[in-house]
């Protein structure tokens, strides 16, 4: 399989220099020669096939070829969550970029915990997620929000409820592909009933994932899987 690199640069460069990370992990971890091909990608100058040369011990360039794939828009998919334990959180970082969310967007609730979040580390694991899944585009980490300024701010959104006579979320789901699509996800220990209550009274959609009481990690692949499939038609 063809290496994938997430790199900054621009579809004008002739050629890109390696920085000290991705020299080591190129040539080190991977241990690739000069005249290896890589594909490097970013949201705006699309995927290229590039020729690595000028190798050294801890440096190299990367010659780029051509456009093996034009940058192109994905559909805004904004996943509204709150914070789990580490192993939990990083699992869902990979499958939810596999997914197609393009928007991380942490929520504070009255039931969440409080888990501390490594910008860096996020980053670095959502770049993997992508370079691994062929996807162009790295999603973003927003600012925390609490419950009642994410109703305020995502009126469309759909919110799932447990244990609620919601709508099935598969039908609930919009029938232009293209839209945003905004999803909230409960913490662990779910919505209180105070926050139930101001769901019910705002605009948000509540939706039912099915008849069993999944984990929130669950919850949220479930419903990002619906989309993606929807999407996907
Ligand atoms: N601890 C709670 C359940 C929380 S589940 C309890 O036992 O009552 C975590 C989150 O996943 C919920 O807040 C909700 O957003 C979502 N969820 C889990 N199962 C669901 C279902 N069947 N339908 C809709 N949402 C669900």
């Amino acid at each position: 399989m063809t290496t994938r690199l997430y790199l900054e640069f621009d579809a004008s460069c002739k050629s890109i220099p390696l920085s000290r990370e991705d020299a080591h992990y190129l040539l080190r971890v991977l241990r690739l020669k000069a005249g290896d091909v890589i594909h490097v990608f970013n949201e705006t100058a699309g995927e290229w096939r590039c020729v690595l040369a000028d190798v050294t011990k801890m440096d190299g360039m990367l010659y780029m070829q051509d456009c093996v794939c034009p940058p192109h828009n994905e559909p805004a998919t904004y996943l509204v969550y709150a914070p789990l334990k580490h192993d939990a959180m990083a699992f869902l970082f990979e499958k939810a970029v596999e997914l197609g969310v393009t928007h991380f967007q942490p929520m504070i609730t009255d039931h969440a915990q409080k888990y501390a979040m490594h910008a860096d580390k996020v980053l670095r694991q959502l770049k993997q997620a992508v370079q691994q899944c062929e996807r162009l585009s790295v999603p973003k980490v927003l600012p925390a929000l609490r419950f009642d300024q994410i109703v305020a701010h995502y009126p469309d959104a759909y919110i799932a409820l447990e244990r609620f006579d919601a709508m099935p979320f598969i039908r609930a789901l919009p029938t232009d592909p293209g839209l945003p699509c905004v999803f909230i996800v409960g913490a662990e220990g779910g919505f209180s009933p105070r926050e139930v209550d101001l769901a019910c009274k705002s605009t948000l959609v509540p939706v039912s994932l099915g008849r069993t009481i999944l984990r929130a990690e669950t919850a949220a692949l479930v419903g990002l899987g619906a989309i993606h499939m929807a999407r996907s038609c």
